[in-house]
């Protein structure tokens, strides 16, 4: 008869029990570090000041031969190493100073202002690189 009982065996795929993949022990991948961008200001130049070219109207400083070489100065500000002539704002004995040095093929020639008080010299310096004292 009707031997086409198929047997109903439902889609019941009772298979063994499929294993989750095994967990690879959570190795946990490095957490994608927050890539910082490079900062983009102040990329450090090797270049310090310049002096600003030389206005028309400017005070003319009266460079004096270097008088106390053996003074212990400070040097606080300097211009930029790139140049010949090379400013450097010194501060000895509680009074500051600009020095001047030139550097020639024959060698260096080394000039200084008088000694101020530091405000005065500091705004004597401010006008030497804005290019208003030379
Ligand atoms: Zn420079």
């Amino acid at each position: 008869m009707g031997q086409c009982g198929a047997p109903q065996s439902g889609p019941q795929i009772s298979g063994p029990s499929r294993n989750p993949p095994p967990a690879a022990n959570d190795v946990r991948a490095p957490r994608p570090r927050a890539s910082r961008p490079a900062p983009d200001v102040d990329i450090p130049s090797y270049h310090g000041i310049h002096v600003a070219p030389l206005q028309p109207e400017h005070v003319r400083i009266a460079w004096r031969h270097p008088t106390r070489r053996s003074d212990r100065a400070r040097v606080r500000e300097h211009t930029c190493d790139c140049k010949a002539t090379v400013y450097e704002l010194c501060h000895s004995g509680g009074l500051l100073y600009i020095r001047r040095t030139v550097r020639h093929a024959e060698g260096y020639v080394v000039r200084e202002t008088e000694r101020l008080i530091t405000v005065r010299m500091e705004d004597l310096w401010r006008r030497l690189i804005l290019g208003q004292a030379r």
